[in-house]
């Protein structure tokens, strides 16, 4: 979480369960997510496709290990500092602007969420969140 949104510490703050990282069909990885990860690891961007990713139809997502965790979870995320934007968003989605029903609903798999956190700080946070994007 950047460090700008502290505040929000109220409605979300991760316990580091690695739940999030297992099973949901993977995470998707966007072209600057492929860069920085490649260089965090010291490798080419198209050996980094090749050899930690799978494609759901066009997009590349990060593989899963067979228990059906991210390949880079290690009981901690091991590309903390260049984590895909998907991972470094949660729970602070868009979607939770268009419903704010999906917050309580991600609540029920992340025990990070708060539930039933007042709904316009929860919409404050995410749009903070959301105008850091890169
Ligand atoms: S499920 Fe939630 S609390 Fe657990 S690691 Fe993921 S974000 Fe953190
Ligand atoms: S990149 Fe890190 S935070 Fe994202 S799913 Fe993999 S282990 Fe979890």
């Amino acid at each position: 979480m950047p460090s700008d949104l502290k505040d929000c510490k109220i409605v979300f703050e991760c316990r580091q369960c690695g739940d999030c990282c297992k099973g949901y069909g993977g995470t998707y990885v966007t072209e600057q997510d492929i860069e920085a990860i490649s260089r965090y690891i010291e490798t080419e961007p198209q050996h980094f496709t090749a050899k930690y990713c799978n494609f759901s139809g066009t997009k590349p997502v990060l593989a899963q290990r067979k228990d059906g965790y991210c390949i880079f979870w290690d009981q901690l995320c091991t590309i903390h500092p260049v984590k895909p934007k998907m991972c470094r968003r949660w729970p602070f989605l868009k979607s939770v602007l268009v419903d704010t029903d999906n917050w309580q609903i991600m609540a029920d798999s992340c025990p990070g969420i708060r539930s039933h956190a007042p709904e316009k700080l929860v919409e404050k946070c995410v749009r903070e969140a959301l105008s850091k994007d890169r």
